[in-house]
């Protein structure tokens, strides 16, 4: 085990040297070493372990060491960690789609393998912009996306972010300019007003659209937003009528976290291309795929390039491919259904208190996610720290205490998350 002052001298090189997500270099707070994993908790150098509420940002639906994706990868790494899969192929792969394509809704049984979530929305868009070069729609190059989205942090996967959210200010004219709708309302229903803005929206652009693009029926990390699968619904027409791919990303959504397989199914809709990502290897090695019909692979694969233009040196990893395969193969038992359940009935009872709280905005849950909006952009280092202090690991954003915990989180440490955001909204 590393000696405290060997985790002082860690933390000041980790300090000075190594970029974290989304902050400064040398960093201006301290982030909390981890030295192991296992089940649900986190277990930090001074010997505190923390239940982790974030899944690993949304990753590890069935916590750490889980006995069968520790397997799936040592079995893996006793045959080969790596090949390339240009010219090559590997039964993992293989399996992996063939698992994918049983899962996603019916249509979507062509996979591309990519190294993030990133990359699986870049290679989407790019599908898309082949596709209609590929049918004589050479000018449709642009992209309808919703306000309020978060599709990945790459140029092309920014320009269909949120617009004021995702600074796109700070990058100028680097991004692509897209076309955006307004964010679907929260409530039960369609709001009419909105369905007339992207139903006109869509009819002034269709000429230039490639593609409607949204995360269905939950907004992640745009603001952790929950919206009726009718809008979903509305999109699939919309795009129908326009001769316009519909592009979901289900990057956050996928695998259960909303309650259904995707999001997509609770709108009973299927896209034409759809991106997984972030919980598909289960939380353990960085891998994303995108599906798509049928229809748009092989409009693709014609044309002048007769091929998809893209191809990650890390396509296919078969020591991602195969924990993925396990992971999958838990998702198959139907188990998580009732523990997506119980973990947000856990989470809705237990941050109920909070509406009535001075500072609360607004309070919700679906799926295994739980949510408290204040009315000002939460004090992060106060609110984590308070977490924490309760042996709870949460990471808020903006205005926003949410939890993701993993599918196997007990009712105990459920309730234990909740006590940890009351906090942490008091603190925040
Ligand atoms: C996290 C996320 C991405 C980006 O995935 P990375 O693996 O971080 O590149 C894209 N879309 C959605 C909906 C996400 O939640």
């Amino acid at each position: 085990m590393t000696e405290t002052n060997e985790w002082a001298e860690l933390l000041a090189y980790d300090r000075d040297h190594v970029w974290h997500p989304y902050a400064p270099l040398p960093a201006r707070s301290a982030p909390l070493p981890v030295v192991s994993a296992s089940g649900v908790r986190l277990r930090l150098a001074d010997g505190r372990e923390l239940v982790d509420a974030m899944s690993s940002w949304w990753t590890a639906i069935w916590g750490y060491r889980h006995p069968a994706l520790d397997a799936a990868v040592r079995e893996q790494l006793d045959s080969m960690a790596h090949v390339m899969f240009g010219g090559l192929t590997h039964a993992p792969a293989v399996e992996l789609a063939r698992s994918l394509a049983a899962l996603a809704p019916p249509g979507l049984d062509r996979v591309f393998f990519a190294d993030t979530g990133s990359v699986a929305v870049e290679v989407a868009m790019k599908m898309c912009v082949q596709y209609h070069a590929n049918v004589g729609r050479p000018q449709r190059t642009r992209f309808l996306a919703l306000a309020g989205g978060y599709h990945g942090d790459t140029l092309g996967a920014m320009s269909v972010c949120d617009p004021v959210g995702g600074m796109h200010h700070l990058f100028g004219g680097a991004l692509p300019q897209q076309i955006f709708a307004p964010r679907p309302p929260a409530g039960e229903g369609v709001d009419p007003g909105w369905e007339a803005e992207v139903r006109e929206l869509a009819r002034r652009h269709s000429h230039e659209i490639a593609a409607i693009v949204a995360e269905p029926v939950v907004q992640g990390a745009g603001g952790m937003w929950f919206y009726d699968p009718g809008y979903v619904q509305v999109l699939r027409e919309v795009a129908d009528e326009h001769g316009v791919l519909l592009l979901l990303d289900e990057i956050a959504t996928g695998f259960g976290r909303t309650g259904t397989m995707f999001g997509a199914e609770a709108a009973g809709v299927s896209a034409d291309v759809m991106c997984v990502g972030k919980s598909l290897t289960g939380g353990y090695l960085t891998q994303s795929a995108t599906l798509c019909t049928a229809e748009v692979a092989q409009v693709v694969s014609g044309g002048e390039a007769g091929c998809l233009m893209h191809g990650p040196t890390f396509m296919a990893n078969p020591l991602a491919c195969s924990v993925a395969l396990a992971s999958l193969g838990l998702l198959a038992s139907g188990q998580w259904q009732r523990q997506v359940e119980r973990v947000g009935s856990g989470l809705r009872s237990a941050l109920a208190p909070a509406r009535a709280r001075p500072g609360v905005k607004d309070v919700r849950a679906l799926g295994a996610i739980g949510v408290v909006q204040l009315d000002h952009p939460v004090d992060i280092a106060a609110a984590t720290q308070a977490a924490v202090s309760r042996g709870v690991w949460i990471r808020p954003f903006r205005d926003l205490i949410y939890a993701m915990p993993p599918y196997v989180t007990t009712d105990d440490d459920v309730a234990a998350i909740g006590t940890a955001m009351l906090a942490a909204a008091a603190a925040g």
